[in-house]
């Protein structure tokens, strides 16, 4: 496996135990995140109707009080005085008015603490009375009240009704440079016949109405527990700046956070998922039924209407939840590094693993080739192998020799004793040599003929070796080399040793050969033996004159000539040179001198054949000399014999060549 292989596995490795690890974790968390997520939007629902209800409550209560200070007798009666006289009346009665009016208007603005300014005005927008203002009494009527909006929608109200102004940035009614957010509540004053006298503003500082908001609450917001958010109708940011907030009143929720005003722009209440953020949010109308416990009717600015509340709280995440709780983020981390770990682990040990297997695999299939090879070895060899039992039966033998004795496998293993393709004359030395192989030599070999299916005889030697175990003898293992090629040699050399190459007579040693035993016979059967010696005549002149070939020409054509008018029997031999011997078994002293002398004659008138390159008509005559003599029934060898003719021939030569002699023993 190369390495590209081994990195494509390490990466599956690191990458599937995460992402089972994740698998399995991740429903767990999920479900564990959701039930968080449900924690949080109920708190959210309640902290929204809690905060949504203080609001109510702060702004009703103010309502009632506006309602309930407008309905003063102590209220119209200063205001019809000075509508009246439309100049601050100083008498004692009016003393005591003012009075009684100053400490009203201060236990309201030092108890409730709510209000920056109260402020009673005439129908002409005259303000008489100031809670806040320095020196309290006597003042003069302040002008210009009148253009406001709250004096003017107030006007054209019935008894019992309220104007609400939308929170606006003012002046504090302590200090007029200071800039605060607040929200004006009118309503008009009436005496007892129904005349209207004026209007009563109460001026209320609107960071103390949703002080009870989260909005203002630092702690809160860094606990995560929520922030509160209020929009008008326009989507204008109605909530007082507060400490570390920057100043936000009066600028779109839609710059300040899109997604939210998206989403509480498109319903009147509701849950929405945000970013990272639960909201809850539901309208918010001062003119509903909710504010109007002593009121007859609210009037607003429409077009700011309804607000909307909304509760702001952290949502809930996996990486929240982890960041809470370090040791679960350790443990996970852990179960991770031990999965990757046990990946990485098990792709090694594997590629290891499979290395080794690759190896092995590539050793067997080695060791499978070489068996093959050793088998086919085995089966093929130039020589016989087979393998025998204790009891000589064949249990394994190669293809070679099976092929040698004509038979199948099936035919002969475990089926046939390898004595029985051994031929009844050689099987003593089998038998022998197997024992030999059984016994305490362990080894032995025998030269045999097998018996083959076709019924030839096939010689061979067998060369045996014992496979001993601890157990003792277990089978013999034998080697068998087919020895027809050197029967034959040596057959082919035995036969070379004893002929004439030139003639294909036999020589002087076959014709000892073949003596021994004619001598035997004839004096077993007493029967006569006769021996004839012939020399060529003048043969040395033949060579002299036409060449050492001719010569060789002449000595094969005496041979042919010979052998012709020989019979089966007689024993014709070159002896050496120009001389030749003829043995004749069962052959008299006449019979011999008969043969003899037609030998002589033959060769005398058959010219041998040379060619015409040689003679004129291709031939030459030559002649022979014989001498004749017996075998003696006393003599044990031809030597002697051998010399009385050789002693005959030359007397045929003293008498002048071309005759026979005969020798008397
Ligand atoms: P003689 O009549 O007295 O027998 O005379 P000869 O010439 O035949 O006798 P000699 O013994 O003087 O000569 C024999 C010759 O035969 C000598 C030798 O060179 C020749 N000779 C011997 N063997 C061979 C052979 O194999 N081939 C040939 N061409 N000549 C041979
Ligand atoms: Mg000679
Ligand atoms: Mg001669």
């Amino acid at each position: 496996m190369n390495l590209k292989a081994l990195w494509a596995r390490l990466t599956v490795a690191t990458l599937l135990p995460v992402a089972l690890v994740t698998m399995t974790l991740y429903p767990i968390f999920a479900s564990y995140l959701e039930e968080r997520v449900d924690n949080a939007r109920q708190a959210t629902e309640a902290l929204l109707a809690s905060e949504y209800d203080m609001l109510l409550r702060g702004m009703n209560e103010s309502f009632n009080q506006v309602l309930a200070t407008a309905e003063y007798p102590l209220l119209s009666r200063v205001l019809a005085r000075q509508t009246a006289t439309q100049t601050p009346s100083w008498g004692l009665a009016a003393q005591n008015d003012w009075e009684q009016l100053e400490t009203l208007f201060d236990t309201l603005l030092t108890h409730f603490g709510r209000y920056t300014r109260l402020a009673v005005i005439d129908t002409n927008g005259h303000e008489w009375v100031t809670a806040t203002a320095m020196p309290p009494l006597p003042r003069p009527p302040v002008f210009g009240l009148g253009a406001t909006p709250a004096f003017q929608e107030a006007m054209t109200l019935q008894s019992r009704d309220l104007y609400v102004s939308p929170p606006r940035l003012g002046a504090s009614g302590e200090d007029a440079t200071l800039v605060m957010t607040v929200i004006d509540i009118a309503t008009p004053i009436f005496d007892e016949r129904g005349q209207r006298l004026g209007v009563l503003l109460f001026t209320l500082d609107w960071s103390r109405l949703t002080a009870n908001l989260p909005h203002a609450r630092e702690d809160v917001r860094e606990d995560g527990r929520g922030e509160a958010l209020l929009v008008d109708a326009q989507g204008s940011w109605l909530l007082p700046g507060s400490d570390g907030q920057g100043d936000r009143f009066g600028q779109p929720l839609m710059n300040l956070w899109p997604a939210a005003w998206e989403a509480v722009s498109a319903r009147n209440q509701g849950m929405a998922t945000l970013d990272e953020h639960l909201l809850g949010f539901r309208s918010h109308d001062i003119r509903t039924q909710h504010y109007r416990s002593q009121a007859g009717m609210i009037v607003s600015q429409p077009e700011t209407l309804p607000w909307r509340l909304g509760i702001l709280m952290p949502r809930p995440s996996l990486a929240g939840l982890l960041k809470e709780n370090p040791v679960q983020l350790l443990a996970i981390a852990l179960v991770y590094l031990l999965s990757v770990a046990f990946g990485v682990f098990w792709v090694l040990s594997n590629h290891r693993l499979r290395g080794l297997r690759q190896r092995a695999l590539q050793f067997s299939r080695e060791a499978r080739q070489y068996a093959g090879e050793v088998q086919d070895l085995y089966e093929h060899a130039p020589c016989g192998y087979h393998s025998l039992d204790s009891n000589g039966r064949v249990v394994k033998i190669n293809r070679t020799e099976l092929d040698w004795l004509g038979y199948r496998a099936a035919e002969v293993i475990d089926k046939r004793h390898y004595r029985d393709f051994v031929t009844p004359e050689t099987r003593e030395a089998f038998d022998a040599a197997f024992r030999q192989v059984l016994g305490q030599g362990q080894e032995g070999s025998a030269e045999c003929e097998l018996l083959c299916r076709d019924g030839t005889h096939l010689p061979v030697v067998i060369q045996a070796t014992a496979q001993v175990t601890e157990e003792g003898f277990q089978y013999s293992r034998a080697m068998v080399f087919d020895l027809s090629d050197r029967k034959q040699l040596e057959e082919r050399l035995a036969k070379q040793a004893l002929t004439d190459p030139l003639t294909g007579l036999g020589n002087r040693r076959y014709l000892e050969g073949q003596a021994a035993r004619e001598i035997a016979r004839a004096q077993r059967s007493g029967a006569p033996l006769s021996l004839i010696a012939v020399d060529l005549d003048h043969f040395k002149c033949i060579n002299d004159s036409y060449g050492h070939d001719v010569g060789d020409l002449v000595l094969q054509d005496f041979a042919n000539t010979a052998r012709d008018l020989l019979r089966d029997g007689d024993v014709l031999c070159r002896m050496g040179g120009e001389e030749f011997a003829v043995l004749l078994p069962d052959t008299t002293h006449e019979q011999a001198m008969l043969v003899a002398e037609r030998l002589r004659e033959a060769i005398a008138t058959t010219p041998a054949r040379v060619g015409h390159a040689v003679t004129a008509d291709g031939m030459l005559a030559y002649s022979t000399s014989l001498g004749v003599t017996l075998v003696s029934a006393g003599e044990a060898s031809l030597k002697p014999a051998i010399k009385r003719a050789d002693q005959g021939l030359y007397a045929a030569k003293e008498a002048g060549r071309n005759r026979v002699h005969w020798e008397e023993a």
